[in-house]
């Protein structure tokens, strides 16, 4: 590839230096708050972007100036070629950091190849550690399945591995200590994140949802925390966890909050999203999206598509504005995004 000119660089003078991209809208799991139990409209196959029209943006994106990486989905390990994928974007060069969120269920029996083609770490989705409760919240009784995955993760290096949780009121909103106790003792990193209004049913409540203030004064309850200033523009606030329940004797281990609703972080952002289909996001909560798979299908250089991303950065909203009066959830739920 030829030298591109330019940065992804917005009105505001914020820079992207993050990709999401989402591998496939499909999911194994049916979290009650992502998707309706019969799934959604899925991507037709030629709608999807192929391995190669995937690898071609990302490399044009590292080019601009990218240099973290993070797969999603839908769940990112249905994608039957994930372990190829990763080995071509590991093989960029500068190469990319690469990680991935999975809700963890093909772990157990991925996590070792996904490691070998290059994958650095993982954040594994867990809303709670009871399994009836997790296969009514995700309408399948996979949670063992999960558990074994977060294991297989850790021994195969994909480390720190992270659990991702959100809290829901009424439905696992009592379980922010015992997530923590649990993760500690395991050495997994947990990060609870504030529910946003991203649900394909449209019915998150802000006056109805758990608030990182909350869920910090139920662990305050148990655990000594304190600050930690090395935040930078990563989305979680993080916290040094000095004594608690399951942190090992003679050690300190870190909690972090993702309060995208109560305090947002978009003054720091870096990050775009690339969807399955091939559109650009410049930010979860974007009402336009940028087709860059129309042009990557019609001969377009990559200076072309280089241009259009540069374009689309170019008119990033401030912030999100969810409780804004004029605040508007995007068309596309999570799982169609890439969360
Ligand atoms: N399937 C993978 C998983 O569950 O990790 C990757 C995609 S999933 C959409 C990514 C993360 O978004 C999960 O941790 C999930 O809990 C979270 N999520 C889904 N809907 C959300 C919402 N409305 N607000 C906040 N987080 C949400
Ligand atoms: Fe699937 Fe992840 Fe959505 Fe759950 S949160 S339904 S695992 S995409």
């Amino acid at each position: 590839m030829s030298e591109l000119t330019g940065h992804l660089i917005d009105g505001f003078g914020r820079v992207v230096t993050d990709l999401r991209v989402s591998l496939i809208d499909k999911c194994n799991l049916r979290c009650t708050y992502c998707m309706p139990a019969e799934g959604l409209p899925w991507l037709r196959p030629n709608e999807l972007l192929t391995d190669e029209e995937m690898v071609r943006l990302v490399r044009v994106a590292v080019g601009l100036g990218v240099r973290t990486i993070r797969l999603t989905g839908g769940e990112p390990l249905v994608r039957a070629s994930v372990p190829e994928l990763i080995a071509r974007l590991t093989a960029l060069s500068p190469r990319p950091e690469l990680s991935a969120t999975t809700n963890g269920l093909l772990l157990a029996r991925q996590a070792k190849a996904l490691a070998r083609a290059g994958l650095d770490r993982v954040n594994v989705s867990l809303d709670t550690l009871r399994p009836d409760r997790f296969a009514a919240l995700t309408r399948r009784d996979r949670h063992h399945d999960v558990v074994a995955g977060l294991r297989a993760a850790a021994d195969a290096g994909l480390t720190p591995v992270k659990v991702n949780s959100v809290l829901m009121r009424g439905v696992n909103d009592d379980e922010a200590v015992a997530l923590l106790s649990w993760c500690l003792e395991r050495g997994y990193q947990l990060r609870f994140i504030e529910q946003m209004p991203l649900d394909p049913q449209h019915g998150w409540d802000r006056a109805e949802m758990v608030t990182a203030d909350e869920i910090l004064a139920a662990l305050r309850a148990e655990y000594e925390l304190a600050a930690d200033p090395t935040r930078g523009s990563a989305p979680a606030e993080v916290f040094r966890v000095l004594a608690g329940p399951g942190l090992p004797a003679g050690t300190t281990a870190r909690v972090g909050v993702i309060a995208s609703v109560t305090r947002p972080f978009c003054a720091s952002c870096d990050r775009m999203r690339l969807t399955a289909d091939g559109q650009l996001r410049n930010c979860l909560f974007a009402r336009e999206e940028s087709d860059l798979r129309t042009p990557l299908r019609s001969g377009a250089s990559d200076q072309q598509l280089a241009e259009r991303m540069m374009a689309a950065i170019a008119g990033k909203r401030a912030g999100h504005g969810i409780g804004e009066p004029d605040f508007v959830q995007p068309a596309r739920p999570m799982s169609a995004i890439g969360g």
